[in-house]
């Protein structure tokens, strides 16, 4: 979600004429878009603003921006430890990051813009000021990225006794959907050929219109996938809770819904569910995840998992390790409890699992996934994999002068990371963006690598596809 922001913000700043730039100490505005979820997050935040203090005594004129949900959580004290910020703007006031730069720039005042309209349940209608910020994409052909984010949702209800989330970003608003559309659309039509359409919990997108046509996550699926040039569909975060199967029966008869799910468990164990108030016990998220392989053969799963909750034991431990070794998830995301100030769990539990307990169990349940994704990747040795292809992989080798190996990399849609060496006699144009096939011959937990067997025929020019390609990817 974060991520998109910052995309967004980066496009309004360009359109007011900024240019990004590699030397943060050069700049004339600097913005961090932040994160609350843990506290690392925040004080990463924090020491680049001390770094800053010196910087902004020399160039009064340099303007400091931060955005997001730090802003909003702390909202003036964070100005009262870093008065050289000028800018502070709250995740629901992204859309007037703009006209806040502009009074800056104008009158060197501090502005403030925080969680306006955000408490308090509301229904997003079309026209809502913040739905300005994600219908300003801008791309001309060939311009846009090759898989781009689109927000469903806004906020969350569901209120986890650990998560900061519905506090910064208020309660759950589904956009839309003639929005949504739209701005798929547009991205479509610009070449984009993924889209991950993203809500904090998307299963339940629902959208009721002012005749009371309703819409759910399951009908959104459906009319995104008629959209021309769209090749893959994908959404997270999915919620365990309430799961509506609709939306599995799409994923099974649509092939561009990409049959993979990330779907939160957070833990094994009844009473840390029960105390972090995840809604659902773990058997039933046990008799979900049947459900959802006995309707979507194949499906790839993905969970996060929070270990070191207030209060959890071994035993409770043990039941999330059991739950990973049982689901065989295709990743997971492990994070240390931190205690979030203004929560429930902050407020009544104590942060009772110490520092190097977290740390042993983080570690273990790592290693658990690792060797779970390890045999199932193996056993992919042989087959072939349906990839997009979406351009140089991080150790491609090749120089400007077109000598080195070639290294390409792709996703299949299961989400797994597949890479593969280019023949000589194929262009790397030809084929990012665009669908082909590797037969994979190793593995590793992380990694399937391959060798291209089948790919499109060459039906543009080669040329002006890697031109497009470098240009996004600032290769040289
Ligand atoms: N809405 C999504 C994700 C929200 S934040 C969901 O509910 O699944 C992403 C992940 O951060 C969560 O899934 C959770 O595992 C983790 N997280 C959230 N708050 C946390 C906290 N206080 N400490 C540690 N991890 C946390
Ligand atoms: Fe946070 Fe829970 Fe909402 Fe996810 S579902 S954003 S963890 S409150």
């Amino acid at each position: 979600m974060n991520f998109l922001d910052s995309e967004l913000v980066l496009g309004e700043l360009r359109r007011m004429g900024f240019v990004p730039s590699n030397d943060r100490d050069a700049a004339d505005l600097v913005v961090f878009n932040t994160c609350s979820v843990r506290e690392h997050a925040e004080q990463k935040v924090n020491s680049r603003l001390g770094e800053l203090r010196a910087i902004k005594a020399g160039r009064p004129d340099l303007i400091i921006a931060v955005l997001g949900c730090q802003a909003e959580r702390e909202g003036k004290s964070l100005l009262s430890r870093f008065p050289h910020v000028d800018i502070l703007c709250g995740p629901g006031q992204l859309h007037r990051l703009g006209e806040l730069v502009d009074s800056v720039v104008a009158g060197r005042r501090r502005q403030v813009a925080l969680c306006g309209g955000l408490r308090g349940r509301r229904t997003v209608q079309a026209d809502d000021p913040i739905e300005s910020l994600d219908g300003s994409r801008e791309y001309g052909p060939g311009q846009s990225p090759l898989q781009a984010y689109v927000r469903v949702q806004r906020g969350c209800d569901k209120f986890c006794t650990y998560c900061v989330v519905p506090s910064v970003r208020g309660r759950e608003r589904s956009r839309p959907p003639a929005n949504i559309l739209a701005e798929v659309r547009k991205l479509a039509d610009a070449g984009c050929r993924e889209i991950c359409l993203l809500g904090q919990t998307v299963s339940s997108y629902r959208y009721a219109d002012s005749v009371g046509a309703s819409v759910g996550l399951a009908d959104l699926l459906e009319q995104v996938c008629r959209i021309d040039g769209l090749l893959r569909v994908r959404f997270v975060t999915s919620y365990p809770g309430g799961f509506d199967e609709r939306i599995l029966h799409v994923m099974a008869a649509e092939p561009k819904v990409c049959p993979y799910l990330h779907i939160p468990a957070q833990s094994g164990s009844d009473a840390m569910l029960r105390a972090m108030r995840r809604q659902y016990t773990a058997d039933d998220y046990y008799r979900l995840i049947d459900r959802i392989r006995q309707i979507v053969p194949g499906v790839s799963l993905a969970s996060d998992f929070i270990v070191g909750f207030p209060g959890e034991t071994d035993a409770d431990f043990a039941a999330t390790a059991e739950m990973v070794r049982r689901v065989r998830f295709k990743n997971c995301f492990v994070f240390k409890y931190s205690p979030r100030p203004g929560t429930v769990a902050a407020r009544r539990l104590a942060d009772d699992v110490p520092e190097s307990v977290k740390r042993q169990r983080n570690n273990e349940l790592l290693a658990i996934q690792a060797a779970v994704s390890a045999g199932a990747n193996a056993q992919l040795i042989g087959q072939s994999v349906n990839i997009l292809v979406e351009g140089y992989s991080k150790l491609d080798q090749s120089r400007p002068d077109g000598q080195g190996a070639r290294q390409l990399t792709g996703r299949s849609a299961a989400d797994q990371i597949v890479v593969f060496d280019l023949p000589a006699d194929v262009h790397e144009g030809s084929l990012v963006g665009r669908m082909a096939d590797v037969r994979i011959t190793a593995s590793t937990p992380y990694t399937l690598m391959g060798e291209l067997v089948e790919w499109p025929a060459e039906s543009q020019s080669g040329e002006r596809l890697a031109l497009r390609y470098k240009s996004l990817t600032n290769r040289p």
